[in-house]
C-alpha cells in the first residue's frame, strides 16, 4: 500500500514537471523543482497533518480488545474503509480492521 501511493506520487510528480508557462509573447521555462517541490510539500504536509489527526483517535483491536493510537507514520498510510483502518495491533500482532472508539470521555 504505501509502495502505491508512493508511486503514484512518483507519476504526479513527473507529470506535472513537463510544464510551460506563457505570459503573451513571453515563454518561460519553468525548472520541474518549481513545481515538484511544492507539490511534494504539499503532498508531505498532507500525510502529516492527515496522519496526526487519525494518530490522536483511539482504534480498537476486533482479535483482542485492546485500545490503541496508531503512529501518524502508520496511520497515514493504512488502509482505510469507512472509519475503520487496517492496523497491526500492538498488543497481539495481528493485522486487522480495527474500528475507532466512538465514545470521547476526557
Ligand atoms: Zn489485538
Amino acid at each position: 500500500m504505501k509502495g502505491i501511493s508512493l508511486l503514484s506520487v512518483l507519476a504526479l510528480t513527473l507529470a506535472l514537471t513537463s510544464c510551460d508557462v506563457h505570459f503573451g509573447d513571453v515563454h518561460y521555462d519553468v525548472p520541474w523543482w518549481v513545481v515538484a517541490i511544492p507539490t511534494a510539500l504539499i503532498l508531505l504536509t498532507a500525510f502529516i497533518v492527515g496522519g496526526i489527526i487519525i494518530s490522536k483517535k483511539k482504534y480498537v483491536c476486533p482479535n483482542c480488545g485492546h485500545v490503541f493510537s496508531p503512529k501518524f507514520y502508520k496511520a497515514a498510510y493504512s488502509v482505510h474503509l469507512n472509519d475503520d483502518r487496517v492496523f497491526k495491533c500492538p498488543h497481539c500482532k495481528k493485522r486487522d480492521l480495527c474500528s475507532p472508539v466512538r465514545s470521547n470521555k476526557k
